[in-house]
């Protein structure tokens, strides 16, 4: 599986916002985008880009990429099923990633930061439905339930990450006892807490 592996704080210079990728310590003042507010190398080359429409459109997909930390040709592929369904599509295509099975591990609060979801999920501590899935990208559905494995209930990631979750979003549920989460539904784009322009990212691809 394919995943970006250079520095993540970086890619929040990049795009100016914190796309809190790094959990807990994106609530410090550790944080990169505080202590460095310019992109990266905009000290040594001093370069200004122009905002145009297409740097606008482009900007605002790299967002919503990094945010949940998929590849260009993942995400193009996300962009595709969008435009096939029907309803709005920049909605979609955010319902999609919201419905990633690492988005959902991260927002039920059982991991720290959609890649710490991803790292759980590679390594099999999660059953969907009863059953065995280790697929970060898998796509699930309203209805299904996500557990912690039997063996993985005493790992101190999951308990720690539990701690500091705040909300569950109301179109989830979880049982913190039991370790187990569901999907009562598919969020409408009102409950997707992404400070992004999706509609940009549609022109941008309907160039
Ligand atoms: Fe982004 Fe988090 Fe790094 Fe801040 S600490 S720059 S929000 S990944």
């Amino acid at each position: 599986m394919a995943v970006y592996h250079g520095p993540r704080c970086r890619q929040c210079r990049r795009e100016g916002v914190k796309l809190m990728l790094k959990g807990e310590r994106c609530k410090t003042e550790n944080c990169a985008v505080e202590r460095r507010p310019f992109p990266p190398g905009a000290r040594q080359t001093k370069r200004r880009r122009q905002a145009t429409e297409y740097n606008m459109q482009l900007r605002e997909k790299q967002k919503i990429r990094r945010i949940y930390g998929v590849l260009e040709k993942q995400f193009s592929r996300y962009m595709d099923k969008a435009t096939r369904s029907t309803g709005v599509t920049g909605e979609k295509l955010l319902q999609l990633l919201e419905m990633r099975f690492d988005n959902i591990v991260y927002r039920l609060g059982l991991a720290p930061s959609r890649s710490g979801a991803r790292q759980l999920v590679l390594h099999n501590h999660f059953r969907i439905n009863g059953k065995k899935v280790n697929v970060p990208s898998y796509q699930l559905k309203p209805g299904d339930v996500i557990a912690v494995k039997e063996k993985s209930k005493n790992l101190e990631a999951i308990h720690t990450a539990l701690k500091t979750m705040k909300d569950t979003p109301e179109w989830l549920s979880i049982d913190k006892v039991k370790l187990e989460g569901s999907i009562m539904s598919i969020p409408e784009r009102s409950a997707i807490p992404v400070d992004a322009q999706e509609r940009l990212v549609v022109e941008l691809y309907s160039r």
